[in-house]
């Protein structure tokens, strides 16, 4: 049983007779009953176990909408150069690199480092030496550069071609830039990179979720089965209680036939205690910073005209498939053309796919497109964070890529949610920082919180219930668990979160930096009292 200062229910259904609620009863990993602290006394047997948050304010436990926790280890095992701004602290920073097997692995680096320069092996190899594999990702996890070694290693000597769009960007003479964008062209490279065994994987799978308890989240949307996730899942509940309830989407890439559809479909049915797959992650496009977000007009570059399906009907049909099979999607769209095609994909399905499909980050959209989601029952999933990857003067890499007019149009929260869409909030870990209270925090202000910097397109902030709902009750719909999840009430799973300061009324940022008492999944507390 678990007594606070308030309880934010978030639920319709019940407000009323909860209007005033202050406890909150758990059995069997089941909200039992939602009352007062006078309720609460009558509640309690000789066995409860009663957790007194004091002063705090409990709501429902908060799900990241978008995440890649075991993928996103994979990623971020090496240098962290998310401090790095030009190509200076890129050389130093690769200069003192640690290395794994011998290659240089770095992560997050901000494609604004370059400057005007292309992203260039030439621009770092001599400060690794002649025999140094190293493989540097860019900070949208769409793109890597790739040294010499690293390149022989896998054997890239020249152009590739791909089922999907992916380029391994080559000079003039046909030599690899070292410059490899899309996943296609990174795979080859890191299928042959040194990886953790492991173990060593499925322990820092269980502390980063612990950390993401820590932060508040009960929950997360995982965008792919990748990093072995579904084996370490398994590994860590042989032992131990799944920190974070994990619904995982794997991916269907371009060029999936229909057996491929057919394992898809039949990998549904696996769960475990606190996890289980839940529907499929397609990508219609890439990014704007890479030149390969599919856009109604070219970027200023003249790249981000194209789809990543060489043939954008086959993404048609294969969601027309799956939906077939009862599969929910959820795909990526960035440009403001791939938006367009996967509503009117999901607009010709029968009836019109039922809520059953999602689209993911929508970074740069007008107003007709964005009333479709309401109209056709597409929830949107969006991370505002990612915007702080621009700036407010378009000065950066994203803006300048699509000039004024679209970087007006920069991530519509707003806009989506006053047109009636469903908006799931969340990190796209590791593109950008897991901590829920950030994010709640920077959907208010456009900007992180405890800055000055200038807010970005600020029209689009959201208020600080449609921030809350967007991991809570809109999250929950965006998966279809409405009836499971999202908010407080009997019969729903026990996932809570509270926090010493209130999300609806505390200024938004010192909310960015509260404490986080209690976090329960599924009924198990996996955090108390933490960050
Ligand atoms: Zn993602």
């Amino acid at each position: 049983m678990v007594l606070a200062r308030t309880v934010h229910t978030l639920d319709a259904t019940t407000d009323a007779t909860t209007a005033g609620a202050t406890a909150v009863a758990v059995a069997d990993g089941l909200i039992t009953a939602v009352g007062t602290a006078a309720d609460a006394r009558r509640w309690r047997g000789p066995g409860t176990e009663l957790i007194d948050l004091g002063d705090a304010v409990l709501v429902p436990g908060l799900v990241d909408g978008h995440s890649h926790p075991a993928l996103g280890l994979e990623l971020t095992t090496g240098t962290d150069l998310s401090a790095v701004r030009d190509l200076d602290g890129l050389r130093a920073a690769l200069a003192s690199a640690e290395r794994l097997d011998g290659w240089v692995l770095a992560w997050n680096l901000d494609h604004n480092a370059f400057g005007d320069r292309p992203v260039h092996r030439s621009a770092v190899e001599d400060v690794l030496g002649p025999d140094t594999p190293a493989f540097i990702r860019l900070y949208d996890g769409h793109s890597a550069l790739a040294t010499g070694p690293a390149l022989r290693a896998a054997g890239v000597t020249g152009p590739r071609t791909f089922a999907q769009r992916a380029t391994v960007v080559c000079d003039p003479d046909g030599t690899p830039t070292g410059h490899l964008i899309e996943h296609a062209a990174m795979d080859l490279v890191t299928a042959v990179m040194p990886s953790l065994p492991l173990d060593q994987r499925r322990d820092a799978l269980h502390a980063l979720l612990l950390r993401m308890a820590g932060g508040g989240l009960a929950g997360a949307h995982v965008m792919d089965a990748g990093g072995d996730i579904l084996d370490l899942v398994r590994a860590i509940e042989d032992t131990r209680h799944l920190p974070l309830r994990l619904r995982i989407a794997p991916w269907c890439m371009p060029g999936t036939d229909a057996d491929g559809l057919r394992e898809l479909a039949a990998l549904q049915a696996e769960s475990g205690r606190n996890w289980l797959v839940g529907g499929v992650k397609l990508f219609v496009d890439g990014t704007v910073e890479g030149g390969s977000a599919w856009l109604e007009h070219p970027d200023c570059h003249g790249e981000g005209t194209a789809a990543l399906w060489l043939d954008p009907a086959e993404y048609t049909d294969v969601v027309r498939q799956l939906d077939a099979y009862g599969v929910r999607t959820a795909t990526h769209a960035i440009g403001d053309a791939g938006v367009r095609h996967v509503l009117d994909t999901v607009a010709a399905l029968p009836g019109r796919g039922r809520g059953r499909h999602r689209i993911e980050h929508i970074e740069t959209l007008g107003d007709e497109q964005a009333r479709r989601f309401a109209e056709l029952g597409v929830p949107a999933s969006m991370q505002p964070t990612h915007s702080a990857y621009t700036r407010a003067d378009h000065t950066d890499a994203w803006s300048t890529r699509l000039g004024t007019e679209r970087a007006d149009r920069a991530w519509i929260c707003r806009t989506l949610r006053d047109t009636g869409a469903t908006l799931a909030l969340g990190s796209d870990w590791p593109i950008a920082h897991h901590d829920p209270r950030g994010v709640l925090a920077y959907a208010r202000l456009r900007r992180h919180a405890g800055t000055d910097t200038t807010p970005v397109n600020p029209l689009q902030a959201l208020t600080p219930l449609m921030a809350l709902e967007g991991y809570t009750t809109h999250a929950a719909r965006a998966a279809g668990e409405s009836d499971r999840t999202g908010r407080i009430a009997p019969g729903l799973r026990a996932d809570l979160t509270a926090f010493a300061l209130d999300p609806l009324t505390a200024d938004p940022d010192a909310f960015a930096g509260t404490a986080v008492p209690l976090t329960m999944s599924n009924g198990v507390v996996t955090n108390r009292g933490g960050s």
